[in-house]
Order: C-alpha cells, then structure tokens, then sequence
C-alpha cells in the first residue's frame, strides 16, 4: 500500500502541532513509521488520505461500537445541528440521556455530563474525596484514567508507549496523594490501606482494563475490592470509559455482578462525540454543586449535538440487546482463527479476551497485570505483526498496550480477512 499523502500531511501537521498529533496515541512512534491521515469512514472500513481502504479495529478508540457513521447517530446529528449547537442552558436531551442510562446501568441513582473521559474521573475522584473528607486514593499500575495529574502515574497505554509513565508537570505533592497498586493483586491493595489506615478516599480501578492490553481479572479479585473498600471505608470507583455499555448494557458491574460506588463513563456514551460521564446513588451525586461543595462545570457539558449522538447511541443498544451477543460472539471467532494460525506458524503468544476486547501480546506468559504486560511487549514483535497487518489493510492501534475493539459493523468475512493477514503476519515474524 502506498502512504504518500498520508507522509506528506504528517510533515505539514508536525510544524504547527506538537507531534503532529492532537493525542499522543495517534502518532506511530511506537511502532515507527508516519501515522496515516484518515479521510473518511463508513461502518467497518476507513479510507485513508491515498485511497487504501482499511478494515478498523480501533474505531475512535472505543466509542463506535455499531461502527462507523452509523445512521440513527448521524441523522440525530444533523437534525440537532440546524436547531443550534450549544445554548448553555438547561434542555430536555439532556434529562433523557440521564434517565435512559440510569435505567441501563445498576447502581446509579444519578449521572453528571462531562466532555471527555479525563474530565470524568478527575471530577470522581474530587467528589469522593469531598465526599468521604479524606484524600489519598489508589489506582493499579497499567491503568489509565485520563491525562489528569493524579492519574500519570504508571498511566498504561498511552504514558507507557512514550516511555513517559510519571510525566513531568505533575508536582510531588499530587504524587504523594496516588497511592499505586498491582492489578489482579489483592494482597498490594490490602498492604496499602494497612500503611494509610483512614486515609484512602478511593480506589479507582479500569475494572476489565484496556489500557495494558485487554486484563480479565482473577476470579474474586474485584469481589475482593468490594469487600476490602467495604471493610475500610472506601468509595469503590470503576473506570467504565472504556468498558460502560459495551462489555454489557450496565458495563462491568452487569455483566460481572460487582458494584461499584461511583462509576466514570466515556466513549460509547458520546456515540463518536466528546462526552464523558460519572455517576452515582443520590447520596453521593448530591454532594456536587449546587446541590453540594463539591464544585463541577463546563461550558459545553451536556451540549445539544453531544446529548443527541450520545441518545442515539444508548437508545439504539438498549433497544437491541442481542448486539452485545453478536459483538462477542465475533470476538470469540477472532480469537480463535488468530489463535490458529500463530499456532501453526509455531509463534509464543497469550490472547486476552472479555465480551468486545481483544489483544494478542507476544509471550507465552499469561499477562495478568502490567508487568507482565510490559514483558510481552519487549521483544519488539509487536512492530514488526502492526505493520504488516496495515501492509494487508487491517488497522489496529499502534501499540502494544492497547485493546482491538470489535464493532457490530465487522462481519465474517471482514474477520475472515483479518485472520488471513495475522496469518501472513507471523510469518514475517
Ligand atoms: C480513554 C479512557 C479514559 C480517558 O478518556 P478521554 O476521553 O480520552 O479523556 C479514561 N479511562 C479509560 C479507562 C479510558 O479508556
């Protein structure tokens, strides 16, 4: 496949944009080699600046899981657009967005609109330590929850592709506050709060992460952290970002049957639109302004054009059910057809998979938490598999840490040819 344009366009946008890029992900540093400029796309298929048609597996990082431009999103889009963009006032979208995703998700008596997933767990965490008084708080190496300062530490995908885990700009005295634990480790988790007794406000957690690659957790392991917050007076919150209504229609807590205290949502819930989200039982989501202290805002928040690409994407999943199903029945066929032929071509590697998830890392080791993520990662191969899955037209992030994610738009035949090209793959491995 020829990248020309694509070169070209990169070497413009790195003269007035740092990188060349609006997030860091997106440049193929990585992986080496330009970052290619997408031009359009339509369900299951990008096109590119130079015409190359790609199958998606990336598909905005997670929020397209009906694939690209999916109607009923768009035509709520421009039917929104021509009645004004923004009022800054309260509307009826907004209401309905709220009341179908507390009915779709447990545990949640009322949710707040932000404009990214960042926003959505730095504003959690505030509340909870207005909430409970206290105000150190605990997250597991390998996760990410947005750019904000108390999370870029040992911040997974993103922070750990650039080999920047604890980013400068970040003052000791926000560090000092982040307390770190192993993922899938509940013996870390339980040495942390014995050292900070009455001092832990919250544990944030990706509950299935994404962001280390796809981690199932052990057996018991976030029933153990329900327990242990329980037992210690700590608000439990879940980083549904990237998880919220795609590993379920209520997420993890559903499909997993954990409750969390408060829960962050991003990605899906804006249907391709800048939306975050976080929610809680009343007796925490009251203690935000104006009802409470705890003070929360934005100009753009709960905007009519996100609300409405949002409401379009939540009506249409928890009107059909059986996409859930489907999503995770094709990611089942993926895994297995990937699975055989890195078997027959004799090449080391460990498939994680939960629900729409996927990731392949190339080690034998089973990859439970970051390091052993960050292990498989080190022998290079992962390059050498990108590129040549993008030689054969199939896109999936350039990283290792990071999490395929399929969509409804795929069908057999497209995994079919994905199959093909890991196929030819491993054999330039
Ligand atoms: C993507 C992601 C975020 C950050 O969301 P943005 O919208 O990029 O700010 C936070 N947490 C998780 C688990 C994510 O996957």
């Amino acid at each position: 496949m020829i990248y020309k344009r694509s070169s070209e366009l990169f070497a413009s946008a790195q003269k007035v944009i740092p990188g060349g890029v609006n997030s860091p992900v997106r440049a193929f540093k990585a992986v080496g080699g330009d970052p290619v400029f997408i031009k359009e796309a339509k369900g299951a298929y990008i096109y590119d600046e130079d015409g190359n048609q790609l199958i998606d597996y990336i598909n905005s990082w997670g929020p397209l899981i009906l694939g690209h431009a999916h109607p009923p999103v768009i035509d709520a889009l421009v039917e929104r657009a021509e009645k004004g963009t923004s009022f800054g006032t309260p509307t009826e979208l907004e209401t309905k967005i709220a009341e179908l995703a507390v009915k779709m998700v447990p545990n949640i008596d009322k949710i707040r609109m932000v404009n990214s997933g960042t926003e959505a767990c730095m504003s959690a965490v505030r509340l909870a330590r207005g909430f409970s008084g206290k105000e150190k708080i605990i997250k597991f190496a390998g996760c990410y929850h947005g750019h904000s300062d108390s999370f870029l530490i040992q911040a997974g995908s993103g922070a750990v592709t650039f080999g920047t885990p604890n980013s400068p700009g970040v003052t000791q005295g926000t560090a000092k506050d982040t307390l770190l634990a192993t993922y899938n480790d509940l013996e870390s988790v339980k040495q942390l709060i014995e050292a900070n007794k009455d001092e832990i406000a919250c544990l944030i957690i990706e509950p299935v992460p994404g962001n280390m690659g796809c981690i199932p957790p052990k057996e018991g392991f976030l029933q153990g952290l329900r327990e242990l917050c329980d037992a210690n007076n700590i608000l439990l919150i879940f980083d549904e970002v990237m998880t919220g209504f795609r590993l379920a229609p209520g997420g993890v807590q559903q499909r997993l049957g954990i409750n969390a205290d408060i829960v962050c949502f991003g990605k899906v819930i804006g249907g391709g639109l800048p939306v975050g989200a976080f929610a809680a039982r009343d007796e925490i989501m009251d203690y935000l302004a104006p009802v409470g202290s705890v003070y929360q805002a934005g100009t753009l928040s709960g905007n009519p054009l996100a609300m409405a690409a949002g409401l379009a994407m939540l009506q249409e999943l928890n009107d059909r059910p059986a996409i859930y199903e489907s999503i995770d029945k094709k990611t089942e066929y993926l895994h297995n057809g990937m699975e055989k032929v890195l078997e027959e071509n004799n090449i080391a590697h460990t498939i994680n998979r939960m629900g729409s998830m996927i990731s392949v890392h190339f080690s034998e080791e089973p990859v439970v938490d970051f390091a052993s993520a960050a292990n498989a990662a080190s022998n290079g191969k992962f390059n050498t598999f990108f590129h040549s899955l993008l030689e054969n037209g199939i896109y999936i992030a350039p990283s290792a840490f990071e999490t395929w994610f399929i969509t409804e738009a795929l069908s057999y035949e497209d995994l079919d040819k994905t199959i093909a090209a890991v196929g030819k793959a491993a054999k330039a491995l």
